[in-house]
């Protein structure tokens, strides 16, 4: 399920939702709960990660990528592939972006998530770089005569590593616990075994963390999860009525 767009000419299903990311697990931590909830309510979803994490300190890429597979499933992912850009110096250049928004055109979502434009780690900030100008050059006719045109009607930013006020949260309360699965099928970042055991959290610590982010963000639209989301656009409400999330 994991494809290498470079050499796997596989038949791409057409999606409704993509994620790009920086690395493996990175869906999981972020955005992962919205993917569950958006595939429940029979939408296509799928996720793009940029990088297979071949600079962490624990974990070969081709672990990571079977992580990453075993992990797709658990999310109800239609499709997930891996750039194999170099993961820790990942870079905005125009063969990155060509090969991104070759891929986009492929796929044809029509909302895209991209991690927040701000971050510490610079592969995150790059990739919502990347990606939103690979969504543009997507939209081109003459990118590439042989796929017709394609740019997302959507983006939103996953903004849960940023410290920001989000647009909006979605809510993932019935999703939270298999987002959790999702995590941890990547072995090898978490537990107490293996090398550099002082710089990995253990399961119980991840637990806890995730848990307590999400219920941060789950509070402020009074449900037990969330995930938030920024958007650059404003949002349109066409019944003032129906509006969630109370004021008093
Ligand atoms: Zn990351």
């Amino acid at each position: 399920m994991i494809r290498n767009p470079y050499t796997d000419a596989e038949e791409v299903p057409e999606l409704d939702v993509l994620a790009v990311a920086a690395h493996p697990d990175d869906v999981e931590q972020t955005c992962g709960g919205t993917l569950i909830r958006m595939a429940e309510q029979g939408y296509r979803t799928g996720v793009l990660d940029l990088t297979a994490g071949d600079m962490g300190s624990r974990g070969a890429p081709e672990i990571r990528l079977q992580e990453a597979e075993a992990a797709a499933r658990v999310l109800r992912l239609r499709w997930r592939g891996n750039m194999r850009f170099p993961d820790a110096r990942l870079e905005n250049n125009i063969a990155a972006r060509m090969s991104l928004a070759g891929e986009i055109r492929r796929l044809r979502p029509r909302t895209l998530i991209l991690p927040y434009w701000e971050a510490r780690h610079p592969d995150h900030y790059r990739a919502c770089e990347l990606g939103y100008e690979a969504a543009f050059l997507a939209g081109l006719r003459k990118l590439d005569e042989a796929t017709p045109p394609h740019r997302p009607y959507k983006v939103i930013y996953s903004s849960l590593y940023a410290d920001v006020r989000p647009s909006f949260i979605v809510d993932i309360s019935r999703q939270f616990d298999r987002r959790m699965e999702a995590l941890l099928c990547y072995r090898s970042q978490y537990g107490t075994q293996g090398g550099a055991a002082d710089l990995f959290p253990s399961e119980q610590e991840v637990r806890e963390r995730l848990a307590a982010v999400a219920r941060f963000y789950g509070q402020q639209i009074g449900v037990r999860y969330g995930e938030p989301f920024v958007v650059k656009e404003v949002l349109c409400v066409d019944d003032i009525v129906a509006m969630g999330v109370r004021s008093f």
